[in-house]
């Protein structure tokens, strides 16, 4: 039985008044770990604080990205050194918005996903399709080849720790969401790909999530569904109560 992860995606909201309140209005109120993963996508400035503000409790907080490098004449850049030194355990990699618009390809996420086994970071690994590439049949093959090239080179025990995010770009933020069925279609396909590309064993103890416009009023049925195993919210993950809603779902 493979455990929930419910993370939420702050993307570039909230000052620090607002990210610390949220914090002490979700760390002592969410779910045992045992029952879930629930996991805070913060912006880069408020990380430090927030992991200090939620240690002892089961509140996670992940960065929303990273380089790949381990230092070096990268300006503007954060290493995953510099993330797992302030206490950081998960990384959102290869968000579509990264994709779109910050020039992530398949080649960096791959990288980027080496080196936060490195340095002992959870990788939360995104794929999906746009709306046209959906439209045109190209998603099972557009998602099974950014998960190949996304996992090439992991072990399979790395591989078994990573969490992938299927998100459907015409559902993000949009308030669309895929519906269950559709979603779950694609979860199951990404797990055959495992299997084939790595193993039955890491495909069965890889974690899928879903994210697109995901809320409290539709995650239960998304989480009822075989394949999916989470969800990588957005928009509804800025309000403590929806995001307590959220990971409540998941235990
Ligand atoms: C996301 O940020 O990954 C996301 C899925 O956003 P939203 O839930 O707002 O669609």
């Amino acid at each position: 039985m493979r455990k929930k992860v419910i993370a939420g995606n702050w993307k570039m909201n909230k000052v620090l008044a607002e990210a610390t309140q949220f914090v002490a209005d979700t760390k002592d109120k969410v779910p045992g770990a045992d029952k879930v993963e629930s996991v805070v996508c913060a912006p880069f400035p408020y990380l430090s604080e927030l992991v200090q503000k939620s240690a002892g409790t089961d509140l996670e907080i992940a960065a929303q990205n990273m380089h790949y490098e381990e230092s070096g004449a990268f300006t503007g850049e954060v290493s995953p050194a510099m993330l797992k030194d302030i206490g950081v355990s998960y990384v959102v990699l290869g968000h579509s918005e990264r994709r779109e618009y910050f020039a992530e390809t398949d080649e960096t996420v791959n990288k980027k996903a080496h080196a936060a086994f490195k340095h002992g970071l959870t990788p939360i690994i995104c794929v999906g399709e746009t709306l046209e590439q959906r439209e045109s049949n190209q998603t099972m093959d557009l998602v099974a080849d950014q998960v190949k090239k996304a996992l090439a080179g992991l072990t399979e025990d790395q591989v078994k720790e990573t969490i992938l995010a299927y998100e459907p770009i015409w559902a993000i933020g949009t308030g669309k969401t895929a519906t269950s069925e559709q979603a779950n279609e694609v979860c199951t396909h990404i797990r055959i790909v495992v299997a084939e590309a790595v193993s039955t064993d890491a495909a069965q103890a890889v974690r899928i999530q879903y994210g697109g416009s995901v809320k409290p009023a539709n995650v239960d049925e998304l989480l009822a569904q075989s394949d999916i195993d989470g969800a990588l919210v957005g928009g509804a993950s800025l309000e403590a109560d929806s995001f307590l809603k959220l990971v409540e779902a998941g235990a």
